[in-house]
């Protein structure tokens, strides 16, 4: 992994330098090109302008790493609301949620998992209630067992809780072999996270041919594919896996960030196939956003250019 992306991913876990660069006036600017706002109104407007041009969302209320159990019980509220904000739009599956445990307190010290089972479970209820699903995003490699245990907990009740898995992990393959039952929901990223050799493949080409392998296990499998991926390459290899496989476009999906390659989101969809943007808003944004400049030099040349024209 290249150095600057090693320290920026390192800077996204970092308390004294999300207040740097949290204060700075201009990033504002640069945010709104990555997260949906702060606030649940303005999320709102952007799944509604998604919808318009025929696109999906899955919505993630920003916050990550909580430290204690009140912050978690406010992640389950936020999530409740989202929710009950989302009901009057009326669009069923086309509008789910992501949530990352750790917002619902999977790191605390003591029963993590047992708080984020207990607070995350009545989110999963009212999705259900809505006649819409939750995914369970995948964080750093450390939480993956915990976040699957969670997952097969949750799928009980409500099977169609969704899972991530990611391409760079050695081992995802298994994992996806695993997950690939009927009416198993698995979005297959490459990871953004900053891994260990002992745990990840560390060069790009090799994620992204565990990518395309892992790709090729879930599309032949019996569950739902949702490929995570702006790469053209990847969005290729599932339009050609669909095509052998006769898979039909309500059996698998395009998953992409908003604000990232919005054209290339209009285009899948109107060739028919479902695509779902990822709509990230909320005040706790810096963790998100370090990500997004750490994947992309271009993604971190436009921020450092708007601070150079500010
Ligand atoms: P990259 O290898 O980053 O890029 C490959 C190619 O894609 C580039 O060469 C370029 O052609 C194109 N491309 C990429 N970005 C852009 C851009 N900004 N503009 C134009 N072209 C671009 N990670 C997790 O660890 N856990 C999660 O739960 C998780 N959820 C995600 C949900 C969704 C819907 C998506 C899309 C990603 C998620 N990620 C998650 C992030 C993921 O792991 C990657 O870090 C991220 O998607 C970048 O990888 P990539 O597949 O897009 O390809």
């Amino acid at each position: 992994m290249p150095v600057l992306q090693q320290a920026l991913l390192a800077a996204s876990r970092r308390p004294g330098l999300r207040r740097v660069v949290t204060g700075t006036p201009v990033t504002r600017r640069v945010v709104d090109r990555f997260v949906a706002g702060e606030t649940l109104p303005e999320a709102l407007d952007a799944v509604r302008a998604l919808a318009a041009e025929g696109i999906a969302v899955t919505l993630d209320h920003l916050g990550e790493d909580v430290t204690d159990r009140s912050e978690a019980q406010r992640t389950r509220d936020a999530y409740l609301a989202l929710l009950d904000g989302l009901a009057p739009l009326q669009l069923g599956r086309r509008a789910e949620v992501s949530v990352k445990l750790s917002a619902f307190g999977q790191a605390l010290p003591v029963g993590g998992e047992d708080v984020a089972l207990q607070l995350v479970r009545p989110v999963v209820e009212a999705a259900t209630a809505m006649g819409t699903t939750v995914t369970l995003d995948m964080e750093d490699s450390r939480t993956v067992d915990s976040t699957l245990g969670v997952l097969a907990e949750l799928r009980r009740d409500h099977p169609g809780t969704g899972a991530v898995l990611q391409a760079m992990l050695h081992r995802t393959e298994d994992d996806a072999r695993a997950l690939a039952v009927p009416g198993s929901r698995v979005r297959l990223v490459k990871g953004a996270y900053r891994e260990p050799a002992s745990v990840a493949h560390q060069d790009k080409a090799e994620v992204d041919a565990a990518y395309a392998r892992c790709l090729e296990v879930l599309v032949r499998g019996g569950g739902y594919p949702m490929a995570g991926t702006h790469d053209p390459a990847m969005i290729e290899r599932l339009l050609a896996l669909v095509a052998e496989t006769g898979r039909t476009p309500d059996s698998y999906e395009f998953q992409l960030l908003y604000g990232i390659r919005p054209e290339e989101q209009v285009r899948l969809a109107g060739a028919g196939h479902t695509v779902r943007a990822y709509v990230p808003y909320g005040a706790d944004w810096y963790g998100y956003f370090m990500r997004r400049l750490a994947e992309r030099p271009a993604n971190l040349q436009f921020f450092l250019r708007s601070l150079a024209t500010k």
